[in-house]
């Protein structure tokens, strides 16, 4: 720390009255543990080579539109953005082939599902989602000091039945993810019709689909999309965003779909300028081409088809999935793994604060790092016993 930068002197009679003073839902909450950014890395192991595999970002980077659009406007940066995301709603409109005021632009999707939470559950609310659900759920119904009904998993995924049975009168939310994060299963259209049907029109259903491009390409899934069932169901809200499949992660823009008195009551909440001007030309030109959604869309199948294949022939366990990352079952020395392949310049997520400890969740990158990243892997396997030389040259000779 630099000199001129003086510490704060510690008084323990302050720090427990803040304890005292902070909001007691606030007080219970575990910070969110993001993936250790690249650069954080590299200055921990002198190197520049280092393989990101950690927070499902497209490794493609972003549309060359998109890029340009941003290098356009850099004239503008001393205006404030137009609050009501004007353009990037009406390019979502006809994209999505939803009216306008059925659309909320949020900073990030993490903004719009925290809204909902913030719009319409409060003490004494219950909000119910699954069994290692994205964290993003637990962390927006804690926040409004509803309490958090979270619902056994079935095989790792969403239990959609036993979900509509924890409805209770008190009952404002239903968080889902399709496919879901970290665990990358999925709900298939008959479960989800028979879901909605179950639950209460005064219950709202938010179906979170950030990784819908990825399911979109998949021709072996009878995938669907929440947008198609918005005029039968008032009460759902489908969220989707830009940081995954159009990889715009580093601009925080997101969205969601839902009737539109909703997204009136959301706009009173949100922040007159919650979306930053770059991010709403990054994304409305990124919108425009789609070519490099399925471009990704293919890069992560391939991706997932060699990673699949290396964990089938180590016969090591992970959970089938549907989105552009796959959580593997390592075993109990999940954390040292880990460690071991941060110091071979290869940074993946460990997913203990999910329940999952003996777990790693691998994001798919292009067919060079995933070459990178299943050579420092198979290397730390082996070193670590989880799999054995013997085993791996039986195999090369099936
Ligand atoms: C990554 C992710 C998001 C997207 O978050 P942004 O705030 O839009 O970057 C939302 N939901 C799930 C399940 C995710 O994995």
């Amino acid at each position: 720390m630099s000199e001129k930068i003086k510490k704060m002197p510690k008084s323990p009679v302050l720090m427990s009255e803040l304890d005292q003073m902070v909001l007691p839902q606030v007080l219970k909450i575990s910070p969110y543990v993001p993936g250790k950014p690249v650069s954080e890395l590299q200055r921990e192991l002198g190197v520049q080579q280092v393989v990101k595999l950690a927070s499902n970002e497209n490794p493609l980077g972003c549309s060359p539109r998109a890029t340009a659009a941003i290098q356009n406007s850099l004239s503008e940066l001393g205006r404030y953005p137009d609050g009501s995301a004007y353009y990037l709603k009406q390019a979502l409109s006809e994209h999505l082939g939803r009216p306008a005021d059925e659309i909320l632009v949020g900073n990030g999707s993490n903004e719009v599902l925290e809204l909902v939470a913030r719009a319409f559950a409060t003490v004494g609310d219950e909000v119910i989602y699954s069994q290692y659900a994205f964290i993003v759920y637990a962390l927006s119904t804690q926040v409004v000091g509803a309490t958090g009904v979270e619902v056994p998993a079935k095989a790792y995924g969403h239990d959609l039945m036993a979900m509509a049975e924890a409805v209770t009168e008190r009952t404002k939310i239903i968080y889902l993810a399709n496919p879901n994060n970290p665990t990358g299963t999925f709900f298939e259209r008959a479960e989800w019709e028979a879901f909605l049907q179950a639950v209460p029109q005064n219950v709202l259903i938010v179906l979170d689909e950030a990784y819908y491009e990825y399911v979109a390409e998949m021709a072996e899934v009878d995938g669907f999309s929440g947008m198609d069932y918005l005029d039968d169901y008032p009460n759902l809200i489908v969220t989707r965003t830009f940081s995954k499949a159009y990889g715009l992660a580093a601009l925080r823009v997101g969205y969601l779909v839902a009737h539109p008195q909703i997204v009136d009551y959301l706009n009173r909440i949100r922040e007159p300028f919650n979306v930053n001007h770059l991010a709403l030309v990054a994304a409305e030109s990124a919108l425009q081409d789609q070519a490099f959604v399925t471009k990704s869309a293919q890069v992560n199948r391939e991706g997932k088809v060699v990673l699949e294949a290396f964990l089938q022939r180590y016969h090591i366990p992970y959970i089938p999935s549907a989105g552009n990352f796959i959580t593997i079952e390592v075993g109990e020395q999940a954390a040292e793994i880990n460690e071991a392949l941060l110091s071979h310049g290869v940074i993946v997520r460990p997913v203990s604060n999910y329940g999952l400890k003996h777990y790693l969740r691998v994001s798919i990158g292009t067919a060079a790092e995933m070459q990178k990243f299943l050579s420092a892997f198979r290397e730390v396997l082996l070193a670590f016993g989880v799999i054995t030389p013997l085993e791996e040259s039986s195999d090369e000779s099936e």
